[in-house]
């Protein structure tokens, strides 16, 4: 049994903008079905909203240094499911805020040095007060990549915290956390560290860049993509420094949520199947045509799509495309998303021009992001770069076989159909062209019609794959085992 502490900026159900927080609020509890104690620490946004989540503060308020400051800091146990505790950091100044990150106007808070590194250190000095001695300290992104650095620049004698391990995930490496020079003091770790090997980066201050630095273990959550951000296009600038970790940088696929993703107990679809029984799968695709506009064809192949709208989706390729998709195939459209303007004007225009075959939701949606799930046949990510991605799991759970390129965790994921074998989970392309991915398309609409046979085996197929929280949380366990052994020199 270990004794981990989980320290990071978001955690579902408190705060949530990306996949970080889905992570955070799901491993733990899966930890703790392992038989591990396992405490999350996360700051006490103005948003968190203490009569939907039970907390007591705790008795004591937390005294932190921070430069030549003293902040202090109170503190609210509230739990996770499996009895989890959650420790929020309550510092109103820099937390009580209704956004994250950003205000409404998306300008950064400009002080977000200054309140991510007093999580970090805050954290940590929670730990002093914890009924446990933590082995392992993980961390998550570039918002608590830091105290992988104070446990190695301030707590290296600490009867407490001086043997633990570090781990140091990163689930975007887009985001590094670059900050002016005059934060420095504040951060507290010395000049002599303010390095370019360290934590300097062409005068900034880089917080990831720091994290990986002094991290026991790295790590992603793909095998591809920890491979992808060890190249020059892949690595944002830290590629030199995670091939300097070498076999202290691994990847880690994510897991599903499979209670709120699963066809055959989804009160969210209009009718449960599962491989077994794919009746009401059929029932799910019609109500999901007529829902959206769609001619009402159970025997015409349709696509989905749920994406953001973002340069990371690659869905700019597939603007290029569908015109010549919708006119060359016997095919149907779903999408749902939003985000950048001249796709979702695009997106959204493209039903006018294909009435019935194409169809199109610009907005946020969670119920029809079901519908399409398990409503469609096939379902595309062609994207640029994808860490894990959840969308095709999902979809491989729902046997709508994904269409991917075959980057990250979508090359981890999705297993390439073979047509003389029938083997594979789904159809994945290698190039980001307009060519390859409308070949890669018609690959699959010519299988939908030429070969169903096959298509019904890679459907079971699909479904039966695990990517469950269980199965991660081994993965961290052996990270975290490796990471206390890193500590101890072996
Ligand atoms: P990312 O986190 O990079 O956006 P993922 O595939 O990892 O991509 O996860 C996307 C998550 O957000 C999925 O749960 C997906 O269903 C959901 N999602 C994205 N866009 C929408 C939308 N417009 N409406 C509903 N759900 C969406």
């Amino acid at each position: 049994m270990l004794n981990i502490v989980m320290i990071a900026s978001e955690c579902v159900p408190f705060a949530k903008t990306g996949g970080l927080a889905d992570v955070v609020g799901a491993l733990p509890p899966a930890l703790s079905v392992l038989g591990h104690r396992v405490v999350v620490i996360i700051p006490k946004y103005g948003f968190v909203d203490s009569s939907l989540h039970p907390m007591r503060p705790l008795p004591n308020p937390l005294g932190v240094r921070m430069g030549n400051m003293q902040e202090w800091c109170a503190v609210h146990e509230a739990s996770l499911p499996g009895k989890v505790p959650v420790y929020l950091i309550e510092h109103d100044l820099y937390f009580g805020r209704p956004g994250l990150y950003h205000d409404a106007a998306l300008n950064d808070y400009v002080d977000n040095p200054r309140r991510f590194s007093l999580l970090a250190r805050a954290g940590l000095q929670l730990c002093q007060d914890l009924p446990f001695r933590p082995d392992v300290v993980h961390v998550h992104d570039w918002q608590t990549a830091l105290a992988t650095a104070y446990l190695k620049v301030w707590h290296w004698d600490s009867p407490i915290l001086g043997p633990a391990g570090s781990l140091l995930t990163i689930h975007n490496i887009g985001y590094q956390g670059k900050y002016p020079s005059s934060h420095y003091e504040y951060i507290g770790l010395g000049w002599p560290n303010f390095e370019p090997d360290i934590l300097e980066d062409y005068g900034q201050i880089n917080f990831l860049k720091g994290g990986i630095h002094y991290a026991d273990l790295v790590n992603t959550v793909s095998p591809t993509y920890a491979n992808e951000t060890r190249t020059p296009g892949g690595g944002m600038g830290l590629a030199p420094y995670l091939n300097n970790k070498g076999d202290r940088y691994i990847g880690i696929l994510n897991g599903v949520d499979y209670t709120h993703w699963d066809p055959s107990a989804d009160p969210l679809i209009p009718a449960a199947y599962s491989a077994t029984d794919l009746a009401g799968k059929s029932v799910c695709k019609r109500a999901l045509q007529d829902r959206m506009g769609l001619q009402v064809e159970p025997q015409v192949p349709l696509v989905g799509v749920i994406s953001r709208f973002a340069h990371q989706k690659g869905l700019d390729v597939l603007a290029q495309v569908v015109d010549g998709v919708l006119q060359q195939m016997v095919v149907q459209f779903a999408v749902l998303g939003s985000g950048d303007p001249a796709l979702e004007t695009f997106f959204g225009a493209l039903p006018g021009r294909y009435p019935g075959r194409a169809a199109s939701v610009i907005g946020y949606d969670n119920e029809l992001a079901h519908w399409i799930e398990a409503g469609a046949d096939f379902f595309l990510m062609p994207s640029r770069y994808e860490p894990c991605g959840l969308n095709q799991l999902y979809s491989l759970r729902y046997g709508t076989l994904p269409i991917v390129r075959a980057t990250g965790g979508l090359a981890d994921t999705v297993e390439q159909y073979d047509q003389s074998t029938a083997a594979g989970t789904g159809f994945k392309f290698w190039d980001l062209t307009a060519q390859a991915l409308h070949d890669t398309i018609g690959w699959a609409v010519s299988t939908y019609f030429d070969r169903p046979h096959h298509l019904l085996q890679l459907v079971r197929r699909a479904m039966s794959r695990d990517f469950s929280w269980e199965q991660s949380a081994l993965g961290y366990q052996a990270a975290y085992l490796r990471a206390m052994e890193i500590k101890r020199g072996r």
